[in-house]
């Protein structure tokens, strides 16, 4: 599927027209029901001021979400980093991906995208993809179920953050990541199919984000340990938000991951297994 700049263009534009109300409900972790959301923010589109979007061609979505990358030829990795882009762990990740020649998807929430689009532009402009992780990382009620979530919120958390992504200057999203990887609601799936995008959950989580907020060279062991294992078409979660986390131990991780990878013949690909970075 295409996504043209000309109707990336009028996305941003209709959000504009629209109004530019700005008001965001609370962050969600003590909310319990789904009534408490609105949609306030379905409009906090905001001008194009990066460069211009370049077209891009997104896989065709598959019915169900990807555990894992599909096929079953050769071996294959993909990383993903969620929550960011964060002023204090985005670029040291680039900077990682960068001396192994490597790239990953990066799967933003559209209010860290727009309180830092150069961050964005960052990513993409070292060959790294972004996808879509929500606009607020609404986890609502004990089971954390985003997908629980009525249509109108879960749309409007979706689309705010594609304009978010758009305006800060890069291509829209072809991938789309649920908060928590909470990915079995039938709406969430058919709002997310409707966008054409693929949702992408994971094979591997290292719970890198409930790492102790300081270096701890033993959690930097486990990230590495439960970040890697024996599938031959692995998604990797890692995180590199919100602002302000603390991501010391996963940017320490990565070399290690990256190595373990490399040494067992692994191809660096996106989440349906197309290469990234030059090797
Ligand atoms: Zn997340």
């Amino acid at each position: 599927m295409t996504r043209s700049v000309a109707s990336l263009t009028s996305l941003v534009l209709a959000g504009l027209l629209l109004g530019t109300i700005t008001t965001a409900p609370a962050l969600a972790s003590a909310d319990s029901t789904a009534a408490r959301y609105t949609t306030t923010h379905l409009t906090t589109g905001r001008p194009t001021t990066g460069r211009p979007t370049t077209s891009v061609t997104c896989p065709a979505p598959p019915a169900a979400p990807l555990h894992r990358i599909p096929g079953r030829s050769g071996r294959k990795v993909a990383l993903t980093f969620d929550d960011g882009p964060s002023p204090t762990s985005t670029r040291q990740i680039l900077a990682i991906l960068a001396r192994n020649h490597l790239a990953a998807t990066f799967f933003v929430t559209g209010a860290e995208a727009t309180a830092h689009p150069d961050l964005v532009r960052a990513i993409v402009a070292e060959g790294s993809l972004v996808g879509n992780h929500t606009y607020h990382h609404y986890q609502p009620g004990a089971g954390g179920a985003f997908d629980r979530l009525p249509r109108s919120v879960i749309r409007s958390e979706v689309d705010s953050t594609t304009r978010a992504i758009v305006a800060a200057g890069a291509p829209a999203p072809c991938f789309f990541r649920a908060p928590g990887g909470r990915d079995s609601g039938v709406t969430m799936r058919a709002v997310i199919r409707s966008e054409g995008m693929t949702m992408i959950n994971w094979t591997y989580d290292p719970r890198d984000w409930a790492a102790p907020h300081k270096a701890s060279p033993s959690y930097q062991r486990h990230i590495v340990a439960y970040a890697t294992g024996t599938s031959s078409h692995a998604i990797v979660l890692d995180h590199d938000g919100p602002d302000r986390a603390y991501r010391g131990n996963t940017v320490a991780a990565l070399q290690s991951i990256i190595n373990y990878y490399r040494q067992h013949g692994y191809t660096f690909t996106d989440p349906v297994g197309r290469p990234l970075g030059s090797r």
